[in-house]
C-alpha cells in the first residue's frame, strides 16, 4: 500500500522557482533554503521591500489544502492572534502551481516575513512559559471551534488519531534496538484511546510547539507553519504542546503548567475538556513522541540529504522516550489536577474543614493593602493576619503560589523564601480535619501524609491522636470525608494546618522557595485543586506580560533599567519589593529622598486627594505652605520668590526663560557633559554624550559650552584648577560682550551630578558667577539632582561651594516622586518676566502637589535627613575608600554626603574608563539585591544616591556585595571581558 506519510522534499529547479515566484509574486533577489520536513522553504530578501518566504508545497499539497491553511489563518487573525500573511499573486491568488522537474504539479506560496525568532530559539521552557504557552494553545483551539473545510479530513503523519497506524507502519525504520519499546508504548497508548468515545473533534494547527512560534520585537506571538492543519481530536492540540515541553525539559511538573495554562484559557473561552479528553491527553502525548521517533528515522531513509531531519532526529527520540517510562494512571492523575480537577474521574473531594466554604482569602502579596505602613515587616503579622481574618469567618485561607511580602527579608543579600508552595488553613484549634478523598494515612516525623495512587497530600499541624486516629509507620487506610485528626495550637487561639502535595513519589518541596530556585522554574505541585481554594496566579507570567506591555506601548526611545527588569511593585526606606518577594537596596533614587512608602507623605497626599486637587490658580493653603518652606530654606535672604513647576526639566527652562527675560538677552554659557532636562531650552544646554551622542554638534547658536570643572579628569587638574575653569567661563563671557551681545545667564550644576558627583575644584563657582556677572548675566544653580540636603554638608550644592546664585532650579526630591519641582529666585527677576506676560502651569503647585512638596521638607527636617546624609555617607566613602586599597578598579569616590559616584578606571595613571567592568557590575549586583546604575558621560561611574534614610547597615550590605562583585571580576581575565562579556551583560 502507498503509505501517504512518507513524503520526500521535492526536488525543484530553483531558477525555475526563482522566475516563477519573479513573475507571480514579484519576488526576485536573493533566495537562502531553510529547513523542512517535506516542503521547499526559501527564505527571499528582496532587491526592495521586505523580502519573504517562499515556499514550494510538496505534490500531495493541493490548492484546496492551501485554501484550508488561508481559512485557519483568518480565523487566527480574527482571534487576535497574529500568523504571517499570505501573499497574493499579479492575479489575486493565494497559490499557485510550479511544474517540478519530475512533471509534478505542486503548489507555491509566499508570506510575509516576521522579524523575531521563534520560542525555541528565545528561552528555556520553564513552569511560566509552559502555562503562558498552554494558554496561547488554548486560545488557538477557541479560534478554530466550529471552523468547517471540504478538505480538512487529511491522512497525513502528524494527525494524531492516525498515529497508532503510522507507528506500525514506519516502525521497521527505527534502528533495532528502539523499536520494541516504541510499539510496546503506542500499543498501551493506543489501547487507552480505544476506550474513550468523548473526544471532540475540530480542526487544530496540529503543530504548535516552541518551534513554531515566534515572538517578534514587541513582544506579540506568531502563530507559523500551518503546514499539519487538519481536521483531529481537539486534545491533540494540547497533546503536541506537552509532548514538545517533555521533550525540552523532561519535567513532567513544567508540562502540567502548560495544561493548566490550557484549562484556564478554555474555561474563559467558555468550554471545558471533557473527562475522555484528560484520559486521552497522556497516551497522545507518548503517540506523538512515537511519530515523532518512527518518522524522523524514515524521512532520512528517502531524503538522506534533509539535514533539517537529521538534527532533529536524537531531540524526536528524546521526546519519546522521556513520556514513554511513565506511569499512565499516575500522570493522568497529575494532568486532573493541573486542569483543575479531582484526580481520579468521578471523585469529588469531601471538605477539609467542615466550615470551609466560608473562608476568607488573606492577600499576603506584595500589593496587599492590608500590609501597608511597613506592617509587613511585624515578625507576627501572619498570625495578626489569620486573627484578624478569623473575628470575621471560621477559616481562613493563605494561598499557594503567592510571593509572601510577609516573609520578604530586608536582608537583601540573598532571595528570601517567599513562594508559598503550601496552602495555609487557619481556624480554631482542635477542630476536625477530614480526608479528602480515600487513600492510606501515614506519618513521617512530625508531618502526616494521605496518599492515592500518585497524589500524596502532606499535612503539617495535624494532631491525629487528638482525635483517637492511630497512624501507624506502615499507615492506615481512610475513606474520603473520615476525621483524621484536629488541627493543632499553634498560637494561643490559633491553629494552622498546613498543606503540601507531593506528586509521584517525589521529594517532599519546602513550603517556601526563594525566586530563581527550581520551584520557580517548574511550579510545584499545587494542592489548592483538593482543597477547592484558589490559587495565586505566578507572578512571572505576569513579569513577563508587563515587559511585553511596557516595550508595546512606549516604543524604544524610553529609557528603562536593566535588559531584564524585575517588576517592583513595593518599597520601603531605602529597599525596593519585586513581585516575586525579592527585596533589592535601592542605591539610585535621589528622587524618592524621604524613602520610599513614607506613610506621612502618603497620608498628607491622600487626604488632600480627598479635599481638592485642582490646577494651580486658585487660592488654597498648601500652595504657600510649600513655597514659605522652601524659601526657609532658601541660601541666602535675597533669594526670596518661589515658582512651583513640575518637574526639573520645567525648573531648568523657566531658569533659562526667567535669566534672559531679566536681561533682555538670550546667550547661555553651559558647561559640558551636562543633564539639565528635556525640554527645549533644557535640552539646549544639556551635552551629556551619553543622553545625546550628537549633542556637540547640534547645539542652537545661543548655547556657549566650557569644560567641565572636571578636576579628577578634565584638561586642568590639581592646584589652581577651579580658577583656569572659570576663566574658560570668564573668556566666553568676554567674548559675548564684545560681540555685542552679553551672557544672559552662567548654567551649571554645583556639584556635577551627571558626572557622578564630582565636586568642582575650589574657586570654580566664585570665579564664574563673579565673571558672568560682571558682563550682566545671571548666575543659575540646577540644583535638580544635588540639593534638598543630600549633600550633608550643606542643604545645596551653591551653599557647599560658598556662593549665592540668582536662580536656582529644583525637583527630583521635591516631591519625593511626586511631579513637584521649582524655581527660586529674586523678586525682580520674576517682575521681570512679568513684562512678557504671566506664568502659568496647570498643575504646578496644585494642591496635592504643594502638599507633598510641603510634606516632604517637613520630613527632612524632623527625621534629621541631612544629618543622616553626612553621616552615612562619611561612612561610606570610607569604607569604599578602603576598597580602594584591595581593588585598583575604584579610582575614585566623589560626592559629598549620600550623593556619590565611584568612578571605575582599568589605570589610576590613564584613568581609562572600566566602561564593560561598570555595566557588568550593576547586572551583577542586581542579583546580590543591590540596584545601582552607571553615570556619566563616559558610563564608568556607579551612582550612589539612595533614598537619604539610607542607614549604616545598608553601607555594610552594599559594600559587602560590591567586594563580592569586585573579586569575582578580578578572576575574569580582562581578555573575557571584551570577549562573552558583552553577551553576558
Ligand atoms: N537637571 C538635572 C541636573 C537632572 O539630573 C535632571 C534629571 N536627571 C533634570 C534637570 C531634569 O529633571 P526631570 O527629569 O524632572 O525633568
Amino acid at each position: 500500500m502507498q503509505q501517504p506519510w512518507l513524503l520526500a522534499r521535492p526536488e525543484v529547479d530553483l531558477d525555475r522557482v526563482r522566475r516563477h515566484a519573479t513573475e507571480h509574486f514579484g519576488l526576485g533577489g536573493e533566495y537562502r533554503e531553510l529547513g523542512s520536513q517535506q516542503d521547499r522553504n526559501y527564505l527571499v530578501s528582496a532587491e526592495s521591500g521586505a523580502g519573504a518566504l517562499l515556499k514550494i508545497h510538496h505534490p500531495v499539497v493541493t490548492g484546496e489544502i492551501v485554501s484550508l491553511q488561508a481559512a485557519v489563518a483568518e480565523r487566527y487573525r480574527d482571534a487576535g492572534l497574529a500568523t504571517p500573511a499570505l501573499l497574493r499573486t499579479s492575479d489575486g491568488d493565494i497559490s499557485v502551481p510550479i511544474t517540478l522537474p519530475d512533471g509534478r504539479e505542486a503548489q507555491m506560496c509566499a508570506f510575509a516575513l516576521v522579524d523575531g525568532s521563534t520560542l525555541a530559539d528565545l528561552e528555556a521552557v520553564d513552569g511560566a512559559a509552559a502555562e503562558h504557552l498552554g494558554g496561547f494553545v488554548g486560545r488557538a483551539v477557541d479560534a478554530l471551534r466550529n471552523l468547517d473545510h471540504p478538505s480538512a479530513d487529511r491522512e497525513i503523519q502528524w494527525e494524531l488519531t492516525l498515529a497508532p497506524r503510522v507507528v506500525a507502519e514506519l516502525l521497521h525504520e527505527l534502528p533495532g534496538d528502539r523499536r520494541d519499546a516504541c510499539l510496546a508504548a503506542a500499543r498501551r497508548a493506543a489501547a487507552h484511546l480505544e476506550a474513550l468515545d468523548d473526544l471532540p473533534r475540530q480542526i487544530i494547527h496540529g503543530d504548535l510547539t516552541a518551534d513554531n512560534i515566534m515572538r517578534d520585537s514587541s513582544g506579540v506571538s506568531w502563530i507559523i507553519d500551518l503546514g499539519d492543519v487538519a481536521q483531529s481530536w481537539r486534545i491533540a492540540e494540547l497533546a503536541v504542546l506537552v509532548a514538545d515541553i517533555m521533550g525540552r525539559t523532561g519535567d513532567l511538573t513544567i508540562a502540567c503548567r502548560a495544561v493548566r495554562g490550557f484549562s484556564q484559557q478554555v474555561a474563559e473561552a467558555g468550554f471545558a475538556l471533557t473527562d475522555d479528553e484528560l484520559d486521552a491527553l497522556w497516551p497522545l502525548v507518548v503517540l506523538r513522541g512515537a511519530v515523532l521517533a518512527v518518522s524522523g528515522w524514515s524521512q532520512l531513509r528517502i531524503d538522506p540529504a534533509n539535514d533539517y531531519a537529521r538534527e532533529r532526529i536524537e531531540h524526536e527520540w528524546q521526546v519519546f522516550s522521556r513520556t514513554a517510562g511513565l506511569a499512565h494512571d499516575d500522570v493522568v492523575a497529575q494532568l486532573r489536577l493541573a486542569a483543575g480537577r479531582a484526580h481520579r474521574r468521578g471523585l469529588e473531594y469531601a471538605p477539609i474543614l467542615t466550615e470551609q466554604r466560608s473562608a476568607r482569602v488573606i492577600d499576603l502579596g506584595i500589593r496587599s493593602a492590608d500590609l501597608d505602613r511597613g506592617r509587613w515587616t511585624s515578625p507576627s503579622i501572619e498570625t495578626d493576619l489569620a486573627r484578624e481574618a478569623l473575628a470575621a469567618a471560621p477559616v481562613a485561607v493563605m494561598r499557594f503560589g503567592e510571593s509572601r511580602l510577609t516573609r520578604v527579608s530586608t536582608d537583601v543579600s540573598a532571595p528570601a523564601p517567599t513562594k508559598a508552595r503550601c496552602v495555609d488553613l487557619w481556624s480554631r484549634p482542635g477542630v476536625s480535619v477530614h480526608a479528602p478523598f480515600s487513600g492510606v494515612l501515614t506519618r513521617v516525623g512530625e508531618i502526616i501524609e494521605l496518599t492515592d495512587g500518585g497524589v500524596t497530600l502532606r499535612f503539617d499541624g495535624l494532631e491525629a491522636d487528638a482525635a483517637g486516629i492511630d497512624v501507624p509507620d506502615q499507615g492506615r487506610p481512610v475513606s474520603s470525608g473520615a476525621v483524621i485528626g484536629r488541627i493543632a495550637e499553634r498560637v494561643p487561639g490559633l491553629g494552622r494546618l498546613r498543606m503540601l502535595r507531593r506528586a509521584m513519589g517525589a521529594a517532599p518541596d519546602p513550603a517556601f522557595g526563594a525566586a530563581g530556585d527550581e520551584y520557580a522554574v517548574a511550579g510545584a505541585a499545587d494542592p489548592s485543586p483538593i482543597l477547592g481554594v484558589p490559587a495565586c496566579p505566578d507572578p512571572i507570567l505576569r513579569l513577563r506580560e508587563e515587559r511585553r506591555r511596557r516595550d508595546r506601548a512606549m516604543g524604544g526611545a524610553a529609557e528603562r533599567y536593566y535588559a531584564e527588569p524585575p517588576q517592583i511593585e513595593r518599597g520601603w526606606g531605602a529597599i525596593l519589593i519585586d513581585t516575586e518577594g525579592r527585596a533589592y537596596l535601592d542605591m539610585v533614587n535621589n528622587v524618592t529622598a524621604i524613602g520610599h512608602a513614607h506613610p506621612r507623605l502618603a497620608d498628607a497626599v491622600g487626604r488632600q486627594l480627598h479635599l481638592l486637587n485642582t490646577n494651580s490658580r486658585f487660592l488654597y493653603e498648601a500652595y504657600a505652605d510649600f513655597t514659605e518652606r522652601l524659601l526657609a530654606h532658601a541660601p541666602d535672604p535675597t533669594l526670596d520668590t518661589v515658582i512651583p513647576v513640575n518637574s526639573g526639566s520645567e525648573a531648568v527652562d523657566l531658569a533659562i526663560r526667567l535669566a534672559q527675560a531679566a536681561t533682555g538677552r538670550r546667550d547661555v554659557i553651559a558647561a559640558l557633559e551636562g543633564y539639565h532636562g528635556w525640554t527645549m531650552a533644557a535640552d539646549s544646554v544639556s551635552t551629556s554624550a551619553y543622553d545625546n551622542p550628537s549633542a556637540l554638534d547640534s547645539r542652537p547658536d545661543w548655547v556657549h559650552l566650557v569644560d567641565a570643572p572636571n578636576a579628577y579628569r578634565g584638561p586642568h587638574r590639581g592646584a589652581g584648577a577651579g580658577a583656569a575653569y572659570a576663566r574658560q567661563v570668564a573668556d566666553r563671557a568676554a567674548q559675548l560682550a564684545e560681540a555685542g551681545h552679553g551672557p544672559a545667564a552662567f548654567i551649571c550644576e554645583p556639584v556635577l551630578g551627571n558626572a557622578g558627583g564630582v565636586i568642582p575644584p575650589e574657586g570654580y563657582l566664585a570665579g564664574a558667577y563673579a565673571a558672568v556677572r560682571e558682563h550682566g548675566g545671571l548666575a543659575i544653580a540646577d540644583e535638580v539632582q544635588v540639593g534638598y540636603g543630600r549633600l550633608g554638608a550643606a542643604f545645596w550644592g551653591s551653599e557647599m561651594q560658598g556662593v549665592v546664585p540668582d536662580i536656582i532650579a529644583v525637583a527630583k526630591a521635591a516631591g519625593n516622586a511626586y511631579p513637584i519641582g521649582a524655581v527660586i529666585t529674586r523678586r525682580d527677576i520674576v517682575d521681570a518676566l512679568r513684562r512678557d506676560g504671566m506664568f502659568f502651569s496647570s498643575a504646578a503647585g496644585a494642591p496635592a502637589s504643594a502638599v507633598a512638596g510641603a510634606t516632604v521638607i517637613d520630613v527632612i527636617v524632623d527625621e534629621g535627613l541631612q544629618e543622616n546624609a553626612l553621616l552615612v555617607g562619611a561612612v561610606f566613602a570610607e569604607r569604599i575608600e578602603e576598597l580602594a586599597a584591595r581593588h585598583p578598579l575604584i579610582g575614585a569616590v566623589h560626592g559629598s554626603g549620600l550623593y556619590r559616584g565611584i568612578e571605575l578606571v582599568r589605570d589610576r595613571e590613564s584613568l581609562e574608563p572600566a566602561v564593560e567592568e561598570t555595566a557588568w557590575i550593576c547586572e551583577r549586583l542586581l542579583d546580590f539585591g543591590v540596584i545601582v546604575q552607571p553615570a556619566s558621560e563616559r558610563q564608568n561611574v556607579l551612582k550612589v544616591k539612595p533614598p537619604m534614610t539610607f542607614g549604616l547597615r545598608d553601607v555594610d550590605v552594599f559594600v559587602a556585595a560590591f567586594e563580592a562583585v569586585l573579586t569575582e571580576l578580578g578572576k575574569r581575565e580582562r581578555r573575557s571581558l571584551g570577549e562573552g562579556f558583552e553577551e553576558a551583560l
